[in-house]
């Protein structure tokens, strides 16, 4: 059967209107199959209000809730910045709330089991969270941009499967964007089954140097599918972004293909969507900085650096620095930084920007 993904028309966060346009889309989609055990997966990225667009919004989770609701739920997520504590997490993205309304279990991936991912002919043991075991995963994304992999949706938000401070030490094994997106394709692979269903949360979604500080789009859909990849295919179809020129999406066709597929609902494309300053900086690097330029890479830079005006001395950029690259007085070691990006998606004041060289700025 030809894989479906619904598009709908969705310009509010009002919970009876998400939650008629949801059963109405879930309908459509006819699953092929509705497990009784489901962790709902939502983009748990920050301690942040609903209305400031870095996180998935609550009211899309209350409408699934509703629907689903003879079945076992719970909502799960492990932030990568474990400086914070996770209540303040559940508390401030709306979910708590939730939980104690339709009484439903709040869930920090803490207890993991291994798993052997294998990348580029290297096994690699990632810790996953063992409610995978029980429950069949409800991915809820945010449409947003991301400066590392372009995109941020459905596959991406899968990596917050892995528990905590792991997230960000795998960015120094795949250090290139490129590295880090057949990290993200094999991951997804090995869980593809545990997906039943993604709901994507692109009613007020983020564009520009995403996920944490770019600007707040109003993309007005939510879009649904079974599976990751054709959603992700389909969201950038949605923002007029060619599919393959995305790297996971590129790597995933690549390697396993993808069967032709059916969009149901209403497919309007939206105009001038604007993707990471980075995008073209890493493009360049990975395409034409070959070893045999490194003395030129070495101009062609882009190094973090702190807004003083913004910086409340949180530390988060700091605790998360997979390298080690930040000092304690809030310094960036240009030659230690890989440029993961990681400090820059965990500020939660935008207070990181990223500063180009010379060389850099001329050429994107
Ligand atoms: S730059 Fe951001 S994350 Fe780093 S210390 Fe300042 S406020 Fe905290
Ligand atoms: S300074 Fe920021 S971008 Fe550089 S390695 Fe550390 S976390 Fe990554």
């Amino acid at each position: 059967m030809k894989e479906k993904i619904v598009i709908l028309k969705c310009d509010n966060y009002d919970e009876s209107f998400i939650y008629e346009k949801l059963s109405e889309g879930i309908k459509l989609l006819s699953l092929k199959k509705t497990p009784n055990k489901i962790l709902i997966k939502p983009n748990m990225l920050s301690p942040r209000q609903p209305e400031e667009g870095v996180t998935t919004h609550p009211s899309i989770l209350s409408a699934i809730i509703e629907i689903f609701k003879n079945k076992k739920i719970i909502i799960g997520d492990s932030p990568a910045n474990i400086s914070k504590p996770i209540e303040e997490y559940w508390i401030k993205c709306g979910y708590k709330k939730i939980s104690e309304k339709y009484k439903v279990e709040l869930k920090k991936f803490d207890i993991s089991m291994p798993f052997d991912i294998n990348v580029n002919n290297k096994t690699y043991k990632i810790p996953i969270t063992s409610l995978i075991n029980d429950y069949f995963i409800l991915n809820v994304p945010k449409f947003k941009t991301h400066n590392l992999t372009t995109l941020t949706i459905g596959i991406k938000n899968l990596y917050g499967l892995i528990p905590g401070v792991t997230k960000t030490i795998l960015h120094s094994k795949f250090v290139s964007p490129y590295d880090f997106s057949l990290f993200l394709v094999e991951f997804y692979k090995k869980i593809e089954d545990k997906i039943f269903l993604t709901v994507v949360d692109g009613i007020t979604g983020m564009e520009g140097d995403g996920p944490s500080s770019g600007k707040l789009r109003n993309l007005g859909h939510i879009i649904i599918g079974e599976k990751p990849i054709y959603v992700d295919y389909v969201c950038c179809k949605l923002i007029g972004v060619q599919p393959e020129k995305i790297d996971f999406i590129k790597i995933y066709i690549e390697k396993y293909g993808i069967d032709k597929f059916e969009i149901i609902g209403d497919f309007e494309q939206i105009k001038d969507f604007k993707l990471p300053s980075t995008r073209k900086y890493f493009f360049i690097r990975n395409k034409f900085l070959s070893k045999l330029l490194l003395p030129i890479a070495n101009f062609f830079k882009i190094l973090p650096v702190i807004k003083e005006e913004n910086c409340r001395k949180c530390y988060a950029c700091y605790n998360i620095c997979p390298v080690k690259a930040i000092s304690n007085d809030l310094k960036f070691d240009r030659k230690k930084c890989i440029l993961c990006l990681c400090c820059f998606e965990v500020c939660s004041y935008k207070a990181i920007r990223l500063k180009k060289s010379l060389i850099a700025k001329i050429f994107t």
